[in-house]
This record gives C-alpha cells, sequence and structure tokens, in this order.
C-alpha cells in the first residue's frame, strides 16, 4: 500500500472545517489592518534561502529539500533548486523583482505550505501551513518606525483573540542591528572559547562560524552553559535601544500583554532589532504558534534596496490544534435531501437539486434505486433539515412531500414554494 510520505499528512473532513473557518478569520482580521495577499512559488532557487535565512541556521544546513533541475538543453546550465522552508525570503525576492518599492509601504500577508526536514512529531510535520505577513518598503513610507513593530504585535494579539485562542504569551525581545551585532559577536565568541569542547557538537562549530545561532541549541546538557552567556541586550547600540523602548512603550498603551525573553533570537539570521514569539500552554514540546521580527537588511542581502520590514509566521497546523472550536460544529448540514422515488426519477431529482442549489440551499442528493427506508436512513445519518420526495405521484401534482426529519412534520408543497419553505 502506498501511504502519505513520513511527515506530511491528509487533512480530511470535519476539521478542513476548522482550516477554513482559521483562514475566513485570519483574512477578516488582514482587511481590518489594510493587508494585502501575496502567493509566491513554492520552489525557489536554493541560494534565494541560503543567502537570506543562512547558511549557518538549521533550516539551510539540515532541513532544505533541495534538488538539482537539469536543464532541457545541453547550453542550458542546470538550477539547484529548493522547496521553500519559509516565505519571508520569497516575498522579499518578489519585492525587489516587480519593484514593489514604488508603492510605498507593502502590506502583505501570505497562506500557504512550507517544507522542512525536521523530525516529525506532534504540531511538527515536513510540510506544514503558514499564515504570515510583511510590512516592508523604503524607510521613508515608515517601514521602519517602531509603530509597524507594535502594530503587527497588536494585529497578532487581536487574531488570537478574535479566534478565542485563549493564554498565549508573547516574549519579546531585541537582537539589534548589524553594528550591535559585530561587538556582541564578539564577546560571545570569547565566551565560548573555554566553554564550546563541553558542548554539542553543532554548538562548536556555531561558537566559531556563527556564535548567536548558539542560543538555537535544544541540547538539554548545554542550557546551562548557554545562560551563563553575555546576552545581546547589553550590547544595543542607542538608536536600537531607543528603537525597542518605543516599541514597548506603544504596545502598552494598546494593552496587549508582553514579557521580556533576552535568549529569544529566532533561527534565522536575517533578523535584527525587534524578535518576537507567541507560546501557547496547550501544545506541549512544541509550544511556538507563531514567531517574527524585523529584518531590516534582508532586500541589501539579496541584491536589493534597502528596503526595512516586519513581519510573522504563524504555524496554522499548531493554530488548528490550540483552537477549542470543535471541527464538528462548523460543518454545514444540508438544508434538503433529496429522495427521487422509483425508476426514471433521476432526471427530475437532479432538476430540482440545481434549482434549490442556485438559491444557496445545500442539497444532498438520493438515487432512484434506493428504496424510501434508505432514503431516510442516508438523510437522517447526514443530519439533513428536511427530505424532498420526488415520485411519479409528485410530479403529476406538481406538488412534493417535504418532511421536518427532527419533527416528523410532513406537508406537500407546491413546486414555485419549495425555495421558501426549506429557507423558512
Ligand atoms: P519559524 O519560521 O521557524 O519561526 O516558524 C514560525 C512558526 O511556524 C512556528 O512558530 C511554528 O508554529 C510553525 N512551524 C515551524 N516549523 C514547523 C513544523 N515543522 N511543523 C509545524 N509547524 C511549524
Amino acid at each position: 500500500m502506498i501511504k502519505a510520505v513520513r511527515g506530511t499528512r491528509d487533512l480530511l473532513p470535519p476539521d478542513t472545517a476548522l482550516w477554513n473557518f482559521v483562514e475566513a478569520a485570519v483574512r477578516d482580521v488582514f482587511r481590518a489592518y489594510n493587508f494585502q495577499e501575496i502567493r509566491t512559488p513554492i520552489f525557489e532557487e536554493t541560494q534565494l534561502f541560503a543567502r537570506g535565512v543562512g547558511e549557518e541556521t538549521d533550516i539551510v544546513a539540515k532541513e532544505m529539500y533541495t534538488w538539482e533541475d537539469r536543464s532541457r538543453a545541453e547550453s542550458e546550465k542546470g538550477t539547484s533548486l529548493t522547496l521553500r522552508p519559509e516565505n519571508t525570503a520569497g516575498v522579499v525576492r518578489a519585492y525587489i523583482e516587480h519593484k514593489l518599492w514604488d508603492r510605498g509601504l507593502n502590506k502583505l500577508f501570505y497562506i500557504g505550505p512550507q517544507f522542512r526536514r525536521e523530525r516529525p512529531q506532534k504540531g511538527r510535520y515536513r510540510q506544514f501551513n503558514q499564515i504570515g505577513a510583511e510590512a516592508i518598503g523604503p524607510a521613508s513610507a515608515g517601514s521602519e518606525s517602531p509603530a509597524r513593530d507594535a502594530e503587527i504585535l497588536e494585529l497578532l494579539a487581536t487574531l488570537l483573540d478574535r479566534l478565542g485562542i485563549e493564554n498565549w504569551t508573547l516574549e519579546l525581545n531585541s537582537i539589534g542591528c548589524p553594528n550591535d551585532r559585530a561587538a556582541y559577536n564578539e564577546a560571545l565568541r570569547k565566551a565560548l572559547e573555554p566553554l564550546a569542547p563541553k558542548m554539542c557538537s553543532d554548538c562548536q562549530r556555531r561558537a566559531v562560524s556563527n556564535p548567536l545561532r548558539v542560543f538555537d541549541c535544544k541540547v538539554p546538557g548545554d542550557q546551562p552553559i548557554i545562560e551563563t552567556l553575555p546576552r545581546i541586550s547589553q550590547y544595543l547600540d542607542e538608536p536600537c535601544r531607543q528603537h525597542f523602548a518605543q516599541v514597548q512603550t506603544i504596545l502598552k498603551a494598546t494593552g496587549v500583554p508582553f514579557t521580556l525573553n533576552d535568549r529569544l533570537v529566532r533561527g534565522l539570521d536575517y533578523y535584527t532589532r525587534t524578535a518576537f514569539e507567541f507560546t501557547h500552554g496547550a501544545l506541549g514540546a512544541q509550544n511556538a504558534i507563531l514567531g517574527g521580527g524585523r529584518y531590516d537588511g534582508l532586500s541589501e542581502s539579496l541584491g536589493g534596496p534597502s528596503a526595512p520590514g516586519i513581519g510573522f509566521a504563524i504555524g496554522e497546523d499548531r493554530l488548528v490544534l490550540a483552537l477549542k472550536q470543535s471541527a464538528e460544529a462548523l460543518q454545514k448540514k444540508p438544508d434538503v435531501y433529496i429522495a427521487p422515488l422509483g425508476t426514471g426519477m433521476n432526471p427530475e431529482a437532479a432538476r430540482l437539486a440545481r434549482e434549490l442549489r442556485r438559491h444557496d440551499i445545500v442539497v444532498e442528493l438520493g438515487d432512484e434505486t434506493f428504496r424510501l427506508k434508505k432514503s431516510f436512513e442516508v438523510a437522517t445519518k447526514l443530519g439533513a433539515r428536511y427530505i424532498l420526495i420526488v415520485g411519479e405521484n409528485e410530479l403529476k401534482a406538481e406538488e412534493f412531500a417535504l418532511k421536518h426529519l427532527e419533527s416528523g412534520e410532513q406537508r406537500s408543497v407546491p413546486r414555485s414554494d419549495l425555495v421558501r419553505a426549506i429557507q423558512a
């Protein structure tokens, strides 16, 4: 038997109703904040992620689905392609390619699958869905303002509240800009020199090549060592310090609660200044429901103009897991089950179904080979409100037996009154 690939999964009804409910609510919230949808391809040139996300990150170093796309003509070169492990790099690539700076501040959102070769477990998959947004543009359009950071964070609080997700925690940090980072990296390297040999092999490598990534380490034995390391908060320059202070001031004014976490560095190299995560207690080990931050230098590192930006990505799979709402409650039951009774009744039943569906009535259609008893059983199992019987006599009289399944009340309804009777 052929099964779904490890780490991927099928979403079946009724759960799909929950996913649609989430996406509809999210689109409403994005509309209220004037974000518009962007769709980028699910695969890109590998170098986009190598340069954007960073060679030393777990994502690029270990988790990407990459293949050599052979050319069709001898003269063409093959290209290394990768299934997107995240969507920010793709959005910034599109920003540069389509010169979106002409539009001033771009407020964009996306919903779609991402791919990482991680060890699958509950809440962690190899194909997973992210709902994300990016506010990006020239600094003159306000893209660098702490007001943007606060707006994004407030949007997220609104979104989680709207979905009825309670007990979330917003963890906030500033990881500074390249200025601060140089001095901080130096301090980290120095502090790690005597410690690294006692740490995991990943950390030994990170300590030399990209010491900030040591904070991504999940190995329990390394945690007490990491606790002793200097923190970026001690190395922020004055502009970064002020920016971060203003984000907090605005956030406090809006009433969105947050806690500072100076160990939070996020697993991607492009982040600058504000970095954040929302966690949720009910999710267990994979408790990060979403993450994001500023990436003021990303456009330049991909060959574009200066384009400060801030964004986030919500793990939609985890969002759905955190929802209390039951999938069944969202399922729309049929308004009416049409039961064709006897040979030759299928065409007439189909005609009636088409008429009713034009009026947004949810119709389930039976089959003329079903005995009446079976039609009733199927209609009841589906949870239909009414059953409509289409037989020889009904057709002749142009009147149909319409039975309310719960009350058992049955009446004869003229064809022209059917829509009104079912909608009532
Ligand atoms: P990241 O870009 O790694 O910060 O991811 C943002 C969010 O996407 C995380 O907070 C998770 O909710 C979700 N996420 C990341 N990786 C996975 C995965 N392998 N499976 C499910 N959700 C994920």
